[in-house]
């Protein structure tokens, strides 16, 4: 087992992986990247984390990437060289090398990065559920873009820690409670909607979120994407997170407030089990299937699209 990286297309120990102190994704924080997890060895929804890297990458104009098909090939070669069955996968595309000014380098070849480490399990009791706290959303205006510039989120995170919760909630001025540092926001209303803020220039919408939105459908329950008010979010009867690493973490406090009867809800731990079950049955399958290699031509596959399990 070993700790890889795959440093513009070089397979290599992690250790050994350097880039110039004039990387713009240093000076700038000028790139984009995404965390994906690997269950049993295998990278979960990695097509659909893909498709939201590219979609990053066009956001912020950042020309001559590697393709999609490109990147894949490379996670899943540091993933298999790397023996780890648990699993963190990073992958990272910053505008390059140059000397250091703010307009875009007209010359430079985007520095591309996978990292493959073990995974270290979030110390989350699932019966037990996590505190969050809130403060203001000081972020940007694109926070769909999944950019490197993580300042507030890494204060927000520092912030949560410093007072022993699990995470930091945002409220944004006339949008509401947004998301957390690192992980999407649901809230189970008393009459069982479940309600999470919508897709949109003021969260990431996470994989996870997705796919937890069309696990809840497909179990008939009511889910719908709207604004979720400080108000609504302290009357809430369930509130919980959900994030590639962390998957569905149960709120039980916010701000010392206990959430509904201050343990988590049954809506909640429904669908925590059936997220579980989900990832299970995919990463089973794809496992069985050695055929599939290469994602050329092929669109994300949806939670959607899934088949309930009899
Ligand atoms: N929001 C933010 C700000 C995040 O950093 C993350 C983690 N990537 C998420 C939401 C959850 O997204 P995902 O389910 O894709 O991990």
């Amino acid at each position: 087992m070993a700790n890889i990286a795959v440093l513009n297309g070089r397979l290599m120990p992690l250790s050994r992986a350097v880039i110039s102190v004039e990387d713009r994704g240093y000076s700038f924080g000028d790139g984009v990247y995404e965390v994906v997890r690997v269950y049993g060895g295998v990278p979960f929804l990695l097509r659909e984390h893909l498709w939201r890297f590219e979609r990053s990458a066009q956001a912020i104009q950042l020309s001559r990437r590697p393709s999609p098909a490109q990147w894949e090939r490379w996670a899943r070669r540091a993933v298999a060289a790397s023996g780890h069955d648990e699993a963190k996968l990073y992958l990272q595309l910053t505008r390059g090398v140059a000397p250091r000014d703010h307009v875009f380098p007209p010359k430079s070849r985007p520095t591309a990065l996978v990292t493959v480490r073990p995974l270290t399990p979030f110390p989350i009791d699932p019966k037990g559920g996590v505190r969050v706290v809130t403060m203001p959303d000081i972020r940007w205006g694109r926070c769909d873009i999944k950019s490197l510039n993580l300042l507030p989120n890494v204060l927000a995170k520092q912030y949560a820690k410093q007072r022993g919760v699990f995470e930091a909630l945002f409220i944004r001025p006339a949008v509401g409670v947004t998301e957390g540092s690192s992980s999407n926001l649901f809230l189970v209303a008393r009459d069982g909607t479940v309600v999470t803020p919508p897709a949109g220039p003021t969260i990431l919408s996470g994989i996870t979120r997705e796919a937890v939105i069309a696990l809840a459908r497909q179990d008939g329950l009511k889910v719908i994407e709207a604004a979720i008010s400080p108000q609504q979010l302290a009357e809430a009867a369930e509130l919980f997170l959900t994030g590639t690493l962390s998957e569905v973490v149960p709120v039980v406090r916010v701000d010392d407030r206990p959430v509904g009867l201050g343990r988590p809800g049954p809506f909640t731990l429904q669908l925590a089990g059936r997220f579980g079950q989900w990832v299970r049955q995919q990463t089973g399958q794809r496992r069985n299937d050695e055929n599939e290699r290469s994602m050329a031509g092929h669109r994300p596959v949806r939670a959607s699209r899934v088949r309930r399990r009899k």
